[in-house]
């Protein structure tokens, strides 16, 4: 079989990407009103795909979508099988990497649009694409960002909704204008709530340390295996507590985690050495074992692997 770059499910068929289109008159296009997922599958050692953490990934895509009040038609399970058998098809044996996206389609033909989450009828896109692992590059530069993130007063933060990343788009524009890759965005308190796609960790005085949920944040799956990997293979302990500037200039060690992202040491925030200016050892330790656990190197977590099989 011919290896299909880019395939869509869509309104429940399977269709190459540039097929899966929606009309201008979309709510979501307009208001911003639909929820997202971002999803690796990575080349295991036997050449087959597997999904890292699928099933986690799409239980935090139905909370986002009922947060929007958004149907999604299918439970986390068979959204796990309509993404396997998405990747089978493309006949992928490259990462590839998997965007679900539900959202606000229409109200009734002939009314006015409307900003209401009820009355309008939802729909469900999953695509699927190529994209390499970046575990193995060096550090970042990244700027703390004038935008605030904000509280979820004013948007559900833990939920992924597309309007929401506005902010995260406006922040990554101001960082790159002004030579940064990436930027980290204070709460409403003033303290680090996260990067544009990735949580933020750091080693302060000897102590691993990420913000916790209440920093206003989306609590990232990343996030969570590298708690894990650091308590189970390094013997490290992760505090959950907020940081501030203070410490992200005293820190020995910053990196983002996120699904894209991986893991990403930090060099420099704001034109200052993080450290000694080159990736610190905890930073390192943790990138080669996540490489390892998502190609299904280290047994023990398996259980986070969903193998595609082939077509
Ligand atoms: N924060 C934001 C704003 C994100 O977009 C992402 C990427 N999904 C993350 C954190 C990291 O989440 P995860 O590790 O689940 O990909």
């Amino acid at each position: 079989t011919p290896v299909i770059a880019a395939l869509a499910y869509h309104d429940g068929q399977f269709v190459p990407l540039e097929q899966a289109q929606v009309p201008v008159s979309t709510q979501a296009l307009q208001y911003g009103t639909g929820v997202f997922e971002g999803i690796r599958a990575y080349v295991q050692a036997d050449g087959g795909l597997a999904v890292f953490r699928g099933h986690d990934h799409y239980l935090r895509f139905l909370r986002s979508a009922r947060t929007l009040r958004i149907d999604v038609g299918l439970d986390a399970e068979h959204l796990c099988e309509v993404t396997a058998e998405l990747l089978r098809r493309t006949g992928a044996t490259t990462d590839m990497y998997v965007r679900p996206l539900a959202y606000k389609r229409a109200l009734l033909p002939g009314t006015p649009p409307g900003v209401q989450l009820t009355g309008v009828s939802d729909a469900l896109s999953i695509n699927a694409f190529r994209m390499g692992s970046y575990s193995d590059r060096g550090g970042i530069r990244v700027a703390i960002s004038s935008w605030r993130r904000p509280q979820s007063a004013v948007l559900p933060v833990r939920a992924k909704v597309t309007g929401g990343y506005v902010n995260n788009a406006l922040a990554v524009d101001e960082a790159r204008a002004a030579g940064y890759d990436d930027a980290i965005l204070l709460n409403s308190r003033g303290q680090v709530a996260e990067a544009s796609t990735s949580n933020v960790f750091a080693v302060v005085r000897g102590r691993l340390v990420t913000p916790p949920v209440t920093a206003d944040l989306l609590e990232g799956i990343t996030r969570d295996t590298v708690v894990t990997l650091a308590a189970d293979l390094l013997d490290v302990d992760t505090a959950f507590h907020d940081l501030g500037r203070d410490d992200l200039c005293d820190a020995e060690e910053v990196f983002l985690t996120g699904t894209g992202a991986e893991i990403v040491p930090v060099t420099e925030i704001g034109g200052r050495p993080v450290g000694d200016g080159v990736p610190g050892p905890l930073t390192t330790a943790l990138t080669t074992a996540y490489s390892e656990v998502v190609r299904g190197k280290d047994q023990r977590y398996q259980h986070w692997l969903q193998p595609v099989g082939s077509a």
